[in-house]
């Protein structure tokens, strides 16, 4: 099997493995015991098929642990992927509320904790994924690609091998930088810099209390923090953002079609008023330095022209972008704009879509060049920010069902999302009242992400989550 003019023969065990059929009696490798790894999982363990969950964190859904105090937009029905729900039920687990708002927390402890215990030692924590390739083939090299193991290569120097893999390691690991060009701030990297959503009423409030902090970013992890900042009597909050208002994060206010979006930015639009937040427009993030406890931020717009803030704290809530890295090896088909297969780009751009109208998809829309690799998840949708775990559920129900040989089902792609109803105010309202404003951090709306979905309105680059 010499695949080369340059004398690269694939040895005999290569050979071996590769005509044996000994890599279908290997495992599917699930990459992140995310809500969507363990949903993969879950439709893994129903069709029978051997896997093995990778998760670097010491508990499931570490990501969304980091978040475990905001409340999400999107009720328990939304939530819970289908075949993960079956096994749950089988095992006597009760279901939550269907029309409740779960915090991350909740999610984590009332279906995804109970779900990964169903699976036992299949899923592995504390095991980080550092690069996957193909066994004895990197790149390049094209014969017989198809029928080697995938290599999976983990921190600490152990290898395993996988007949395919189902990356769901998410992006919550990989935020976008604080620098307005897409590029780090010259300095960025020599300061702190906390990241999207801390939990500034609860776990952290002493690193904000009687601080001065600095929020960059105009979505609503921007708002959320702002907001929540805002209750601590002491705290001095200064906004940024690149824009030359902050119209598109206040929404119509009380002629918002959506009140809950409403309701958000006009506390935050009083707040602004008041002179509570200040608001710096127009900045574009270009250093930051070290000023003894504190640092300064400067800005130089397109123009050159420079404003800067000297703060305790940044909170940089600048979206998120995916890491292929580990996948370097694999031949990627990505678009050049979002960093999803391009498939995937045009029904998930967040120019045309919000979360609830994204249609559905699935392996197909999910294949890159190598086959056998799929990213699913929030991953799959690279920096658009429409993504939702619904959405996610169908797209590994689909990638199994093909993985398993089953091409019937995982053609058959449907996503039952009414357009209101996912992203929808409406519930956040009626929540609203029964959980009551501002009751605490995973209490009231104070700390639920705002819904930026609107049927038939696009997201101008916002989004719904988080
Ligand atoms: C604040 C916030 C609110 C949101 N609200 C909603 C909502 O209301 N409704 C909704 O549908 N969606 C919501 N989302 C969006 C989305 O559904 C969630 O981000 C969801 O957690 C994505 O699931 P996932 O499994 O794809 O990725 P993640 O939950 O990010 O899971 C990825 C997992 O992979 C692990 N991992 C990462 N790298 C590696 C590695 N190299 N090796 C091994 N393991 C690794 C991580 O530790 C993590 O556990 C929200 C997101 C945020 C941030």
């Amino acid at each position: 099997m010499s695949d080369s003019c340059c004398g690269t023969t694939a040895s005999l065990e290569l050979e071996q493995i590769a005509t044996s059929g000994a890599t279908s009696a290997l495992p599917v490798v699930v990459i992140g015991a995310g809500p969507v790894g363990l949903a993969a999982a879950a439709h893994l363990a129903e069709r029978g098929q051997d896997f093995l969950v990778l998760e670097v964190g010491e508990q499931v859904a570490a990501s969304v642990a980091q978040w475990g105090h905001v409340r999400v937009f999107s009720p328990w029905k939304f939530n819970m992927d289908a075949a993960a729900k079956r096994l749950l039920e089988a095992d006597g687990w009760s279901e939550p509320d269907p029309e409740w708002l779960p915090t991350g927390a909740e999610l984590i402890s009332d279906y995804l904790a109970p779900l990964a215990k169903l699976f036992g030692d299949k899923v592995r924590l504390s095991t980080k994924v550092t690069a996957i390739s193909r066994l004895g083939y990197d790149r390049v090299r094209t014969n017989g690609r198809e029928d080697v193991p995938f290599l999976i290569r983990l921190e600490g120097g152990e290898e395993l091998r996988a007949r395919a893999i189902v990356d769901a390691s998410g992006t919550y690991t990989s935020p976008n930088v604080l620098g307005a060009s897409g590029l780090p701030a010259y300095g960025e990297n020599t300061v702190d810099v906390d990241h999207a959503l801390p939990d500034v009423l609860g776990a952290d409030r002493e690193a904000y209390e009687g601080k001065h902090t600095l929020v960059v970013g105009a979505g609503h992890s921007a708002a959320t923090t702002l907001l929540a900042l805002a209750q601590l009597e002491d705290a001095q909050i200064t906004w940024a953002i690149r824009a030359g208002g902050a119209e598109r994060t206040y929404g119509g206010g009380a002629a918002d079609a959506l009140p809950a979006r409403g309701a958000l930015g006009t506390r935050l639009r009083a707040h602004v008023e008041s002179g509570r937040i200040q608001l710096l427009t127009g900045f574009f993030a270009h250093s930051v330095t070290r000023s003894g406890d504190q640092v300064t931020v400067v800005s130089r717009d397109p123009s050159g022209a420079e404003q800067s803030v000297t703060v305790d704290r940044i909170v940089a809530a600048t979206g998120y972008r995916p890491d292929h890295s580990i996948a370097a090896e694999l031949r990627l088909d990505l678009d050049p704009i979002l960093g999803s297969t391009r498939r995937l780009a045009p029904l998930i751009d967040p120019n045309q879509h919000s979360c609830g109208t994204v249609p559905a998809h699935g392996v197909d829309e999910l294949s890159h060049p190598e086959p056998g690799y799929y990213a699913v998840g929030v991953k799959s949708y690279g920096r658009a920010p429409t993504f939702l775990m619904a959405t996610g559920y169908e797209q590994v129900r689909s990638v199994v069902a093909a993985v398993a040989g089953d091409w019937e089902a995982a053609r058959d792609v449907q996503l039952d999302l009414p357009e209101t109803g996912v992203c929808s105010s409406s519930l956040a309202a009626a929540q609203e009242q029964r959980v009551g404003l501002a009751t605490g951090i995973s209490g009231g709306l104070l700390a639920t992400p705002l819904p930026l979905a609107t049927v038939g309105a696009t997201t101008d680059g916002g989004g719904c989550c988080g």
